[in-house]
């Protein structure tokens, strides 16, 4: 089932599936009872382009913290619940806007029931989790192994215990590190129901393998239109995974806005510091509140300002200076030290 056609489900104050653009989520990774540390953290990643954040409540101090956590955040807050459903009960009443949990580990059907019936009163969508971490012995004897069939039939299975429950306010995430499985999965999935997605490759790993496995793993779920939310998972800053998510979703034409950078590899002709001048112009134009500018930042005057001449505003290197380059003219030299700080001025003063 293509995002198009996957069922609307409202969290907080957004709206999921049914064709509604693809949203990114985070996790905190602070105590969630810390109600400062954690309400400083979420501030970050909406600032960041965060839209749905995702906290822990491991105790009654993190469910009872919500409230408060709420009362400072302007984006919906997802409680995560493993093992206790009394947890998932008081985070809700508490006034979580969607819980995510595994109904396979909180303690049998009984415990689920609790969980749907204060769900289905106060209309909370319910994220069923499953993980290939934690697939059934079952499942895994009948597969042969855990396999994206086995995930998909245990996600299933969940489901199916919240729609005999009477309710159907659902989300589905389905996820696993090894990044193959989790796109075959995916597409399994896909096909058997029209629940949104949340999409995300589980402990992807660090800034650098977490990035690239993250960037396969979502991009190509996402370019066969699949996913409704996205989580990339990095083990560091989480304003990090908000900013992959941005530029992933961009880079797929998913999302409008904001700048591009592009930049050059550098080669023996750059005679410019272009690695620190690139570094430097992608972190300054981060707060920029420009949609749609591409922005080059090349090494030399030999493939520089054709490059350049592509995107709206661009810098060629030469030798202590650079030509600055606009809507494909070169306007003037600037000496290297002053080449981002004109370049800052040109941005904050664009005129389309
Ligand atoms: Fe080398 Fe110039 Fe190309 Fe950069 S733009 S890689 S410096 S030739």
């Amino acid at each position: 089932m293509y995002r198009e056609h996957t069922r609307e489900v409202k969290i907080g104050d957004r709206v999921i599936g049914g064709g509604n653009p693809v949203l990114i989520q985070s996790m905190t990774n602070t105590r969630t009872e810390d109600v400062e540390a954690t309400v400083a953290q979420i501030l970050r990643l909406e600032e960041a382009g965060c839209d749905i954040i995702r906290s822990t409540v491991p105790n009654m101090e993190a469910a009872k913290a919500i409230r408060e956590i709420k009362k400072r955040i302007h984006i919906p807050l997802v409680a995560d619940i493993h093992f206790d459903n009394k947890m998932a009960i008081a985070a809700m009443e508490n006034g979580a806007d969607k819980i995510r949990i595994n109904p396979g580990n909180i303690g049998g059907k009984e415990n689920v029931a609790a969980v749907v019936s204060v769900a289905k009163e106060r209309n909370i969508p319910i994220r069923v989790g499953v993980n290939s971490g934690s697939l059934e012995r079952q499942l895994v004897e009948k597969y042969g192994g855990v396999t994206a069939e086995g995930i998909v039939e245990s996600a299933l299975d969940k489901v199916k215990m919240i729609e005999d429950l009477d309710y159907n306010n659902l989300v589905i995430s389905i996820k696993s590190s090894d990044v193959l499985m989790c796109i075959k999965a995916h597409e399994i999935l896909a096909q058997k129901t029209d629940y949104p997605l949340h999409v995300g490759i589980t402990e992807a790993g660090t800034l650098w393998s977490g990035n690239i496995k993250s960037s396969i793993g979502l991009g190509i779920i996402l370019y066969e239109g699949i996913g409704d939310t996205i989580r990339v998972s990095l083990t560091g800053d989480p304003v990090e995974e908000v900013r992959t998510a941005k530029l992933l979703l961009r880079t797929l034409g998913l999302r409008k806005g904001g700048i591009e950078v592009v930049s050059c590899p550098t080669c023996g002709r750059t005679k410019i510091d272009l690695i620190g001048l690139a570094n430097q112009v992608e972190a300054m134009v981060a707060d920029i509140p420009l949609d749609g500018v591409k922005v080059a930042v090349m090494g030399c005057a030999v493939n520089g300002p054709g490059e350049a001449r592509e995107a709206d505003i661009g810098i060629a290197g030469g030798v202590g200076e650079g030509l600055l380059i606009k809507k494909g003219e070169i306007i003037r030299k600037v000496p290297e030290e002053e080449l981002l700080s004109v370049l800052r001025d040109e941005l904050l003063h664009w005129e389309a």
